[in-house]
C-alpha cells in the first residue's frame, strides 16, 4: 500500500528524513513513535502529498508520488488523515463537516452523503450530535467527528498524527477505541502516537524513529520486551 525507497526530505538546511526505507502492507496497522522533532509528522505528511519530499521514491497504492502529474485530490480521497488539532471547519455543523468533501470532491448528492455520514457518526458513537458545531463538542467528540469525516471519503489508508495528544486524559480511550475498531475491520493504518498501550494491543508492527531515521521496527511483543538499539531503550524508559 505504501512504500518509501531511500526517501530524503529537508526543510532548507535542516535534513529531516534521512534515507527512509519503509513499507506498509494492505490491512496492516503500523505505529510510529520517537522523540519530538524526529520527523514523524513529516514522514506521514509525505504520504498524502501534504509535504513534498526531495529525493527517493514513494509509491502509495500504485501511485508514484514523484510523478509531477499525480492527481492530488484523488490521492487524498484514498488516504484519510486525522490530525492532533482536529482541523474541523468551525462554521459548519458536524453533518456538514462530514458531507462536504464527498459532495464537492466525489460529487455525491446531499441525501446520500448525509445517509453515509449518519452511519459513520453511529460507528464513532456520536449520532446524536449531527447538528452541533465543533465548538459545542468535547475534544474526544471532535476527534471522533474528524475520524468520521476522513472515513466519509471511503479511504483505503488512514493516517493518524498524534490523534490523542491534545485530549484530556479521560477522552483518550474513546478515540483509541474507535481506532481499534477500525483496525479490526481491516483498515490499513499508520498511527503516530505515544500511546504505547494502543501499540501493544492493536499494532502489527511498531517503528521507532530518531533524528530522521528509522532505527528499529518490530512486532509489538519483541519491540517492547526486547528493544535492541540503546536510543530505543532510553526512549521506552521515558514513555512506558
Ligand atoms: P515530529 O512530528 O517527530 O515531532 P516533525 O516532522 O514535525 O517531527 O519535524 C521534524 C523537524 O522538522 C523538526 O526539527 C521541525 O522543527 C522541522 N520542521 C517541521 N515542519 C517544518 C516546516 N514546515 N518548516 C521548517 N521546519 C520544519
Ligand atoms: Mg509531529
Amino acid at each position: 500500500m505504501i512504500e518509501f525507497s531511500a526517501v530524503n526530505k529537508s526543510y532548507g538546511a535542516l535534513h529531516v528524513l534521512k534515507d527512509i526505507n519503509f513499507s506498509v502492507n494492505s490491512g496492516e496497522v503500523v505505529v510510529i513513535c520517537g522523540p519530538s522533532g524526529c520527523g514523524k509528522s513529516t514522514l506521514i505528511r509525505c504520504i498524502n502529498a501534504l509535504t513534498p519530499f526531495n529525493t527517493g521514491e514513494m509509491i502509495v497504492d500504485g501511485r508514484d508520488l514523484s510523478d509531477a502529474n499525480i492527481d492530488v485530490n484523488n490521492l487524498r480521497a484514498e488516504v484519510g488523515m486525522v490530525f492532533q488539532q482536529f482541523n474541523l471547519y468551525p462554521h459548519l455543523s458536524v453533518l456538514d463537516n462530514i458531507t462536504l468533501a464527498p459532495r464537492l470532491v466525489k460529487k455525491i448528492d446531499r441525501a446520500e452523503a448525509e445517509e453515509t455520514a449518519r452511519k459513520l457518526l453511529d460507528q464513532v458513537g456520536i449520532h446524536q450530535k449531527e447538528d452541533a458545531y465543533p465548538g459545542q463538542l468535547s475534544g474526544g467528540q471532535r476527534q471522533r467527528v474528524a475520524i468520521a469525516r476522513a472515513l466519509a471519503m471511503q479511504p483505503k489508508i488512514m493516517l493518524f498524527d498524534e490523534p490523542t495528544s491534545a485530549l484530556d486524559p479521560e477522552m483518550i480511550s474513546e478515540v483509541l477505541d474507535v481506532m481499534g475498531n477500525l483496525a479490526e475491520a481491516g483498515m490499513t493504518m499508520l498511527v503516530v502516537t505515544h500511546e504505547m498501550g494502543f501499540a501493544k494491543r492493536v499494532a502489527d508492527r511498531v517503528v521507532f524513529m530518531h533524528e530522521g531515521r528509522i532505527i528499529e521496527e518490530n512486532q509489538p511483543d519483541a519491540f517492547f520486551s526486547n528493544p535492541v538499539d540503546s536510543r530505543l531503550v532510553s526512549f521506552l524508559d521515558k514513555v512506558l
